[in-house]
This record gives structure tokens, C-alpha cells and sequence, in this order.
């Protein structure tokens, strides 16, 4: 089908399509439009990664805006708001208006009424359908990006509900939802209400296998020799051979650090194979990665790059993170090791893909759990450049015969498996239960109820096999809960049900209501808290991911906890009751991934403890701050200073500079030796603090002031800044 033949869409699109080089619809895209995707009619799209989805999205958002209508696009991560933002800068340039909404939980949102499409994350679209945004019950179609993340268990329920909520207020609502290869899209076209496009169809050959030894296997039976030298890794010598045939590879690894280590590896192989042209043009943009911030992984990066491999991950900064793909899309940068994000939609298709990692650490299971298929679908889907590569390779690595069997069983020839409602986890239940009946969407059970058959939970499994109803089970107990801390006003029987004023605080912070009940329960036992014992507090919660004591943590921290008994919230459960105790233990574990959580949390334990007059507001304010900035007392004040943050404020102090009165006053060559030499980022912190003077032309840096050994340094930075147990 010609694009130019899709009726509803305004001309510009088509002429801006054939000038991207897109003419033909792919065939599901033109099933798609035969459903009647861009005549207001609701359609699931289940197709493989990188087939073409947005584009059908697109023409149903700009059908709909044809007809006078506003459309919205929820995305499932942040950072693919702004990626779809640039994809729809076009609509701009048309007349549609386009707005992102992003930031805060609890703005309204106001000036997104007049847009005429909107992107938000799912989190996003809860929070203003909570708050009452006006405009989100005068919706036309709402997109529904990777709407398989209903599966997950963190955040998929926020999804569904989500949707259940903008259907029920916007009742002729068109949706598509659009979807990786699952094994039963049927059931979420059902959930729905909605046609369904399930197809297999790439632009381009996907072949997978698994490389052992010194050769690939292929799903199909064949092999082709593919050697590892000696000193070398596998990864590296695909790396290699993929070059040799003038392609790039991106490998996807389980973890921040472990993309950082590979990139740091995978350099050494391509830098032995880079021309003169190519390392000049890799050193420019290295200098350009390196002026986005001065941070270790600003500085790794561009390390890596020079060599002609880069990492990838959701810590990079957004400049980084664009540099970075552009370059990986032309090729310049020649190998990208990713944590999975990248699968989710960022669209950096290269000849080969390695799914290096295909187990990763679970605080649920208490150690590494395989990936669903799905998940490596999704990553092996993004091989291949439509266009430019003969066809797209994916290929798993294995360490022995068995695991070479392992792997072709359980993902080259496995389908990927069906999606399932995890709205009834506990936690879920119990968040959006009181945000349905904070919000009045609900107000008796029954009202519960109602609004809940419109959840793919009900369309999967309100009956159960003996004719119970499941959904009123899990209702039942979960109000039972919610009313015995006093959330909710009124008999949860039949009668009127509302949310008591502190379930309305609990409900706008977002907090599980199981974690404010045990924020409560410790503040009210805790007069005067000290910081240990909040922060300890506010980990023990559910909404703090758990983490498992590593071996040798155990013994320390029990000692640690007796040396500081009095300063904890509540009392120490008893050595003696094992898991209790073990869990009372862990609460803390790795606090670098849990910083904003825990400030997220001791704000909310702050609103609490006003909420209920409990008096200990500025104990937990103080402890708050000393989270936000990740500095042990003596660098608050400093750290406080716009663009000083932890490791400056550490430099600074380490030069005699002790406080922001300090700094005010302070020596400019101390203040430009103990920075580094960094001219613009010491006037920023000068001026952030009210030097008379800051300008730093012609003043030479006091080399008394410098940080001894930069790596040094660094490595003191992260044991002095991200406090641990101990610190407190
Ligand atoms: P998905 O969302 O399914 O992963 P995308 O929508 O990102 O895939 O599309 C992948 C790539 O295919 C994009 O670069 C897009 O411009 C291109 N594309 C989409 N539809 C067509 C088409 N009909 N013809 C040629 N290229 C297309």
C-alpha cells in the first residue's frame, strides 16, 4: 500500500515519508490501516522489533487529529519521551502540536490541554489522571508503547490500570496498543476490546544462534566457524569479525557497570583496527563527550570512544546518550555494550547483536535469573539495517555443550511466552485499590469491582477454574488491610467507601500503603530519630527493593547493630528468629541504588510525620538532606551549592574550603586548583555562591590545592560519598 493512498492523513505526512525514504507501507502496517486504524477503531499491533510500529501509531494519532480530536502517547520509559518527541518534531513543523509531559508526580499539567498530542509515561498518565488533569477525559486515541510491559511485575499494573482508567472516562477512546511478538496477543486485544494485527514479517532476515567454541550454531542446523584467538573473548572476536565484513555490533549486558567493563575491553579490539580518518573524527567527538560534564563516566566514555567503542546505559546523560547513538548509527563508533534499555525502542539497528548476559541479578529470587524469551527477542530484533545489511545476526554465547543445548532450547527455538496480569501482586493491589478510591473513581466495593473487570486481570482470571470469583477475593482482603491502618472511611462491605485523610496523603505520595503503615509505626515509636534510624526505617519498607546480605556482610552488620542499638526506629527483632532478623539486617544493603528511593521515601515520611503532628519533621529533613547530597554531615552546606554536588564539595573541603561562607570568600586559585583547573565550572560554583569576583581569567590554579592523584582521589570520593551503614 502507498503511504500516499492511507486515507484520514494529511498530505504533508505522506510527502514527509517519501522524503525519509518510506514509500510503501510494510504489510502489517498496511493490515493495520485495513482494520481501520486511522478510522478511530481500536487495534492491538503485535510485531516483531524495529517492523514499523510507530508509524502506525503515527497515522492513527494524526487521523484522529484530522478529525479535530487529541491524542496521547504513553511510553513506558522517560527516556523514550524525548526519544518520540524528536520522532514527532515533524508534527510541529505541520501544525500538530506536540507536548512531553514529564517531571513532577504531582503536577497537573495544565498547559498540555491545547496540545494536540501528548507523550507521557504511564507513571505520568497516573499521576494526572489522580490529580484530575481535565484534559485526559477528552482523549480521541491513546497509544499504548510496549503495552507487554503489562507483564511486568513493578511496573506493568500502573499500565493497566492506566488504560482502565482512560477508557472508563473516555468511553469511545480508540487505543493502540502496540506490542513485541507475544504468545497470546489474542487476550490483550481482548482486554481491549480492540482488532488484532499478529504478525512475524520483518524488513529484514533474522538469523540467531549461539556461538561456542570456535563456531556459531544456528537455529536452522548450520554452523560457520568463527574463532576465538587465544587471549581473546568471544565477544571481542565477533567484534572483530564483524568489522572485517564492515558491520557493527551492540552487546547487551545485565548491568551498568558490566556495560562499562565491556566497553572498556571491546576498545582494545577496535582500536587496532581503526583508519587514520576514523580516529581523527573519534578523538573530535570524544572532546565533545567530554564537554557535556566533568564526571568519571563523561571522561570513560570518551576514553572508550577514542578507541572506537562506547557504552550505553539509562545513567548517561542525554547529550552523551545522543552523541553516542548518532555515531553508532554511522558507524564511526564501531562496537556499543548496552543494558537493555537500548531493546526498548531506542532505534540503533546494527549488523550483529551478542546477548552477552542472558541472566541477571533478581532481589526477588535472591540471585541471577534467566531473561524471559521476550526480552531477548527484543534485543536479538534490533540486528540488521533494513536497507544497507544483506541481514541482521543474533547470537547468544555459551561456555560449554550443555549450555550451548540450554540456550538454543530456551531462546533461538522457543516462542515467547504470553503475557499475564501481575495487577493482583499484593502491593499493586493494595496502591492502586487506594489510589482508585482516593481519586473517586471508585466509591464502594461494588464501584471497585466494576472498575476492575475493565483490567486485562479480569480478562484473564476473574473466574477461577472452580467458579470462585478471584477478583472479589483479592478486593476483599486488601480492603480488610486498608481499613485496618486507617486508609479508608466506611464498612468495606457494601456501603460507601472513601479514603480517610491520610490515605489521600499516602495515595498522592505514591507509596505503597504497606510502606507508610511501617513509616508510621516507626515514627510513632521514635520521638527524636536519629538519621541511621530513618534511613534504616524507610528501607525496610516494601517500596525499597530488597537486596541480600553478601556473604561477611552479615557479621558486621550485626555488630554494628547492637554497638548502635538505641539509634534505630522500633526495636531489633531477635537474633534468634533467623529470617526476621536477616531481613531487619539487609534493609540498608547497597544504598548507591537507593538514593532516590530513599529520598523519595524520607519525603514521604516527612508528610507523614506533618500529617499526624508527630513532631520529628526536622530530624527527618536533615537526614533527607544528607541522602539527596550523599555527603556525610560536614559537606551538606557545601554540597548545597548549585554545581558543587559530592565530589567537589569533597575537593573543596579537602583544600580548606569548609562551607558555603568558605567558598564566598574564598581564594580563586585555591578554589581552580581544587577544581581541577576547570575555569568555567569554578566560575559557575564562584557565582552559584556569591564570590564579589568570580571571573577566573589569568588566575593560576594553587597546586597545593589539587586533588594528589585523580584516580586516587576518585576512588576516596566513592567511599567518602555514598555513605554506607557505618557512616551514619
Ligand atoms: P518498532 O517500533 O516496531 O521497533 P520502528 O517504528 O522504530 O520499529 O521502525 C524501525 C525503522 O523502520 C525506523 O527507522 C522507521 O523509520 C523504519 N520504517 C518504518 N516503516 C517503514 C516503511 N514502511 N518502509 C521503510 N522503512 C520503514
Amino acid at each position: 500500500m502507498d503511504v500516499a493512498d492511507v486515507a484520514g492523513v494529511p498530505a504533508w505526512f505522506a510527502d514527509h515519508l517519501r522524503e525519509a525514504g518510506i514509500a510503501e507501507l510494510y504489510p502489517p502496517q498496511a493490515e493495520a490501516v485495513e482494520a481501520g486504524v486511522t478510522d478511530g477503531e481500536s487495534l492491538v499491533a503485535a510485531v516483531p522489533t524495529a517492523s514499523g510500529k510507530t508509524l502506525v501509531a503515527q497515522l492513527a494519532m494524526l487521523a484522529a487529529v484530522r478529525r479535530g480530536g487529541t491524542a496521547l502517547y504513553i511510553v513506558p520509559l522517560r527516556a523514550l519521551a524525548s526519544e518520540k518527541r524528536e520522532e514527532f518534531s515533524v508534527f510541529d513543523d505541520n501544525g500538530v502540536s506536540v507536548g512531553v509531559a514529564t517531571g513532577d508526580y504531582e503536577a497537573s499539567g495544565e498547559w498540555l490541554a491545547d496540545r494536540d498530542v501528548v507523550v507521557a509515561t504511564s507513571e505520568k498518565v497516573d499521576s494526572l489522571v489522580r490529580n484530575g488533569a481535565p484534559w485526559i477525559d477528552d482523549l480521541d486515541c491513546v497509544v499504548a508503547d510496549e503495552v507487554h510491559l503489562v507483564d511486568d511485575p513493578e511496573r506493568g499494573p500502573t499500565l493497566e490500570v492506566t488504560l482502565a482508567k482512560l477508557r472508563r472516562v473516555n468511553p469511545n477512546v480508540q487505543v493502540v496498543a502496540l506490542s513485541a511478538t507475544v504468545g497470546n496477543a489474542g487476550d490483550v486485544a481482548a482486554w481491549l476490546d480492540a482488532g488484532l494485527v499478529d504478525s512475524t514479517w520483518r524488513p529484514i532476515d533474522l538469523r540467531t544462534g549461539v556461538h561456542y567454541g570456535q563456531a556459531v550454531h544456528y537455529g536452522d542446523g548450520s554452523q560457520a566457524e568463527l574463532r576465538v584467538q587465544s587471549g581473546e573473548k568471544p565477544t571481542g572476536a565477533i567484534v572483530r569479525d564483524t568489522l572485517a565484513e564492515g558491520g557493527s555490533t551492540l552487546v547487551f549486558v545485565n548491568s551498568r557497570r558490566n556495560a562499562e567493563g565491556a566497553a572498556k575491553r571491546l576498545a582494545e579490539t577496535t582500536d587496532g583496527l581503526l583508519d587514520a580518518d576514523e580516529r581523527d573524527r573519534l578523538a573530535d567527538l570524544a572532546g565533545r563527550l567530554r564537554d557535556v560534564s566533568d564526571t568519571e563516566t563523561s571522561e570513560d566514555l570518551a576514553a572508550c570512544v577514542e578507541q572506537g567503542a562506547a557504552f550505553h546505559h539509562a545513567g548517561l546523560a542525554t547529550p552523551h546518550r545522543s552523541l553516542v547513538e548518532d555515531a553508532f548509527r554511522e558507524r564511526l563508533v564501531k562496537v556499543v555494550s548496552a543494558t537493555p534499555t537500548l531493546a526498548a525502542g531506542v532505534n540503533t539497528p546494527s549488523r550483529r547483536v551478542v546477548v552477552r548476559d542472558w541472566r541477571r541479578y533478581s532481589g526477588d529470587a535472591g540471585g541471577m535469573t534467566p531473561l524471559s524469551v521476550l526480552e531477548v527477542h527484543q534485543m536479538m530484533g534490533r540486528a540488521g539495517r533494513p536497507g544497507r545489511d544483506p541481514y541482521g545476526e543474533a547470537l547468544l554465547l555459551a561456555n560449554s555443550h550443555d549450555e550451548l543445548d540450554e540456550l538454543l532450547d530456551r531462546y533461538v527455538w522457543a516462542d515467547p511466552e504470553p503475557v499475564e496480569s501481575k495487577l493482583a501482586r499484593e502491593p499493586s493491589m493494595r496502591t492502586h485499590l487506594l489510589a482508585t478510591v482516593a481519586s473517586g473513581f471508585a466509591n464502594s466495593r461494588e464501584g471497585l469491582l466494576e472498575f476492575l473487570d475493565r483490567t486485562l486481570y479480569a480478562t484473564q482470571y476473574r473466574r477461577g477454574g472452580d467458579g470462585t470469583d478471584n477478583l472479589e477475593r483479592v478486593v476483599d482482603s486488601t480492603l480488610e488491610y486498608l481499613d485496618v491502618n486507617g486508609f479508608v472511611d466506611g464498612v468495606p462491605g457494601d456501603g460507601r467507601l472513601e479514603a480517610s485523610s491520610l490515605g489521600h496523603t499516602v495515595s498522592r505520595l505514591y507509596l505503597d500503603p504497606m510502606s507508610a503503615a511501617e513509616i508510621i509505626d516507626g515514627l510513632e515509636s521514635a520521638p527524636e530519630p536519629t538519621a541511621l534510624g530513618l534511613y534504616h526505617l524507610v528501607s525496610r519498607t516494601p517500596d525499597m527493593y530488597e537486596l541480600y546480605l553478601r556473604s561477611g556482610d552479615r557479621e558486621e552488620y550485626t555488630k554494628l547493630a547492637y554497638e548502635r542499638e538505641p539509634a534505630f526506629c522500633g526495636d531489633l527483632p531477635s537474633e534468634f528468629e533467623e529470617e526476621r532478623f536477616e531481613d531487619w539486617l539487609s534493609a540498608p544493603g547497597d544504598i548507591r541504588g537507593k538514593v532516590d528511593t530513599a529520598d523519595w521515601l524520607l519525603g514521604a515520611a516527612e508528610s507523614l510525620a506533618a500529617e499526624l503532628d508527630l513532631g520529628n519533621v526536622p530530624a527527618i529533613r536533615a537526614a533527607r538532606k544528607r541522602v539527596q547530597h550523599g555527603v556525610g554531615e560536614e559537606l551538606i552546606d557545601l554540597a548545597g551549592v548549585r554545581g558543587v554536588g559530592r565530589k567537589r564539595a569533597r575537593r573543596l573541603f579537602d583544600a580548606g574550603i569548609e562551607t558555603r561562607a568558605d567558598l564566598r570568600e574564598a581564594d580563586k586559585p585555591v578554589v581552580l586548583g581544587a577544581l581541577r583547573g576547570r575555569r568555567k565550572t569554578a566560575e559557575n560554583v564562584l557565582e552559584a555562591a556569591g564570590h564579589q569576583d568570580p571571573d577566573m581569567d589569568g588566575v593560576t590554579p594553587d597546586g597545593t590545592a589539587e586533588p594528589a592523584d585523580p584516580d586516587r582521589t576518585a576512588t576516596a570520593d566513592e567511599g567518602q560519598g555514598q555513605a554506607n551503614l557505618g557512616d551514619f
